[in-house]
């Protein structure tokens, strides 16, 4: 990555986690959260290219709020959740919708090569209960939510999370995506942009087919 070095032990993203994007995707709004992984290796930084697999159908963004975890978490509770929480990132949640439906997991459809972008810069201080969260192709607005719409809060994550797994330094919770998420095509420029990080940009290339048996 060029500007922002980030070595995750895991990247922990929670689905369906927005109202309004549960809705548009003909999800009921979940019970407790619903948790899948992003491998590291799928991580790239702001101005590298987001690598369209040959074949794979659609490819769609997801402007996300990530949080850094700042130091090891193993059963924390909501009300010290926040002690844990090293800084936040933007962070584009690329999915191969097609593959996700086909699928049923998500393993294949969010973990190839350049499908999480991160960046540009690690916030520290923040309130991430009232921040935009936006998406732009070619400049023009796809998503506009607000993490004030966040289903389950970042403290209820750190803390459900952190009963399942150890959270180590560096590891990245994706918090979910709002409504309008939309087809990436080569050439495109994706922007995700949250209130008082900054711009995430990346352009989108055509890359070889993923699979040829
Ligand atoms: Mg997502």
């Amino acid at each position: 990555m060029k500007t922002l070095d980030l070595t995750p032990s895991k990247i922990v993203a929670v689905a369906s986690n927005y109202r309004c994007h549960a809705a548009e995707m003909g999800r009921p709004i979940p019970s407790a959260p619903k948790l899948f992984f992003k491998p590291p290796s799928a991580l790239c930084g702001p101005e590298d290219a987001i690598v369209l697999p040959g074949g794979v159908g659609r490819v769609d963004h997801e402007a996300e709020l990530a949080v850094v975890i700042g130091q090891p978490a193993k059963h924390v509770r909501v009300a010290d959740a926040m002690d844990f929480v090293g800084g936040y990132t933007c962070l584009n949640d690329v999915t191969a919708r097609v593959l996700q439906k086909e699928d049923g997991l998500f393993a294949r459809a969010k973990g190839f090569d350049t499908f999480c972008p991160v960046g540009p810069v690690v916030v520290r201080d923040l309130d991430p209960t009232k921040l935009g969260v936006r998406c732009r192709v070619n400049g023009k607005t796809r998503q506009d939510g607000n993490t004030s719409d966040l289903i389950f809060s970042i403290p209820i994550l750190i803390s459900f999370i952190s009963g399942i797994m150890r959270l180590e330094p560096g590891d990245l919770i994706a918090t979910g995506t709002p409504l309008g998420v939309g087809p990436l095509a080569a050439n495109d420029v994706v922007e995700v942009e949250i209130e008082g990080i900054g711009v995430l940009k990346n352009q989108v290339v055509s890359g070889a087919p993923a699979w040829t048996p």
